[in-house]
């Protein structure tokens, strides 16, 4: 992909950065997206390259790596490769979540951890951007494997982290349950219970609405984006991807809102079912989910819908869409059967799932845009607000959550289409993110010096 990288100060930095690391692909579309979005304000910043910003932007400000050594249950010793990444603290500790995917290297978590960076600017809220796990693979692993694997993963990371320095969470591959083992080996270690990890359980600190903040509060989200359409989700069509937890609450939430869900997917193919996933549907798939079972699983007890073996669901006619599994999910001949069936909008609940020719593609051609950094920004909000809860040793209630949660995701997309409107073009919320966002950080860097 070609960026249209304007700046001279912006292009500099880019062409360094691309040869560098020729060999990270993921980091680079998200860096690269970056660089083209804010050439427009660093025309107007001098300042910023006095004072090296965007070399050190780009550049995390420490790497961890680390062996992981485990045992499975018949005895026989293995050894995974442990990251993190703590890429920027200029506006508050590192933050950002665990995966733990067989993908899992330096080139994903460098992506992951720079559009945490923006992300967790736009939240309102004083968290830097930091990301890590382990190329691990739970599936087909027993019960006392995983949690022993979690321990030795927390043995060595906990000296690096802290409630003021670094909080990390889940991700893919790392839900609640994980969270709480590598909590307890944090405790047990250290010998102190601070908030050092969020998506805890409810009885030790954990916040109400944290589970379902990333799929709801997507859903807030582009509720904003359609009142600026003129319109909502009353008796809507849409094609959700992905069967984890932010898929699940998106599609929970639709319904609530009057809206149809007529797919899902795992890696295995997607589900469509015309009649739309209502409440006890999607309870099923969570209970699929939960028990690391195929989404093929759900055709054998809803007998009307289809199963799809090793496609996506972007083929299918509706009004939105909304990519909530994983990275690379939307190419450009996705983005172009999309809008050849008429989808209004794509708003990202997982991160970076449309390429870069894809975003092009869909913007051109109408359809408004959701980056994931804006768009899915609600779980580390949320994980932002069971700090202070943590903090303050208080736990608020779920509508208090729900309604702070509401707000912050009201509040990013103002930003994003305010800014959007000032610097680039009305509705290109990709440049209005990423403007905002770096802005916010770009300050705070400034102001702190040369560090
Ligand atoms: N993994 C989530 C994300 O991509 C949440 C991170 C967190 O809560 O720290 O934003």
């Amino acid at each position: 992909m070609e960026y249209k990288i304007t700046n001279a100060y912006c292009k500099r930095v880019w062409d360094d950065l691309s040869a560098r690391y020729a060999d990270q692909g993921h980091f680079l579309q998200a860096a690269g997206l970056v660089l083209q979005t804010i050439s427009p304000v660093v025309d107007k910043m001098p300042e910023l390259e006095k004072t090296a910003v965007l070399e050190r932007l780009v550049e995390p400000e420490r790497i961890i790596m680390f062996r992981v050594p485990w045992t499975d249950d018949k005895g026989v010793p293995h050894v995974n490769r442990g990251y993190r990444v703590q890429f920027n603290s200029a506006i508050g500790p590192y933050k950002g979540g665990l995966r733990f995917s067989p993908e899992v290297g330096l080139d994903v978590l460098k992506f992951l951890g720079f559009e945490q960076i923006l992300k967790n600017s736009l939240t309102t809220l004083p968290m830097g951007g930091g990301k890590g796990g382990s190329d691990f693979d739970a599936h087909g692993k027993s019960e006392g494997e995983v949690m022993r694997f979690c321990q030795s993963f927390m043995t060595e990371l906990y000296r690096h982290i802290g409630a003021d320095t670094d909080v990390p969470a889940g991700d893919k591959g790392v839900g609640g349950r994980e969270v709480a083992w590598m909590f307890g080996q944090y405790k047990r270690i250290t010998n102190a219970w601070t908030g050092v990890l969020t998506g805890k359980g409810l009885d030790f600190g954990g916040s109400l609405i944290r589970p379902e903040a990333t799929g709801y509060g997507l859903i807030y989200f582009a509720e904003c984006m359609l009142a600026k359409m003129g319109t909502d989700f009353k008796g809507k069509t849409c094609l959700v991807s992905g069967k984890g937890n932010v898929a699940q609450y998106a599609t929970e939430k639709i319904n609530q809102l009057g809206g149809k869900v007529i797919t899902m997917s795992d890696s295995s193919g997607y589900i469509l079912d015309e009649d739309g996933i209502d409440a006890e549907k999607l309870a099923y798939i969570t209970e699929l989910a939960a028990s690391k079972a195929r989404i093929s699983e759900y055709v054998k007890k809803y007998s009307k819908a289809k199963f799809f073996a090793g496609e996506k669901p972007w083929g299918v006619k509706a009004d939105y869409a909304f990519p909530c599994a994983t990275q690379d999910e939307i190419y450009e001949e996705d983005a172009k059967k999309l809008v050849a069936n008429g989808i209004k909008l794509v708003a990202e609940g997982a991160n970076m799932p449309t390429r870069a020719e894809a975003i092009a593609y869909l913007q051109a051609n109408g359809v408004r845009f959701a980056p994931g950094k804006a768009a899915n920004a609600g779980g580390v909000a949320v994980s932002g607000l069971e700090m202070s809860q943590n903090s303050e040793r208080l736990s608020w209630t779920r509508e208090e959550v729900d309604a702070k949660l509401k707000n912050i995701m009201t509040q990013i997309h103002d930003n994003a289409w305010n800014t959007a409107k000032e610097f680039a073009t009305e509705g290109d919320y990709v440049s209005g993110a990423n403007i905002y966002g770096f802005l916010k950080v770009a300050r705070a860097m400034m102001a702190q010096g040369l560090c």
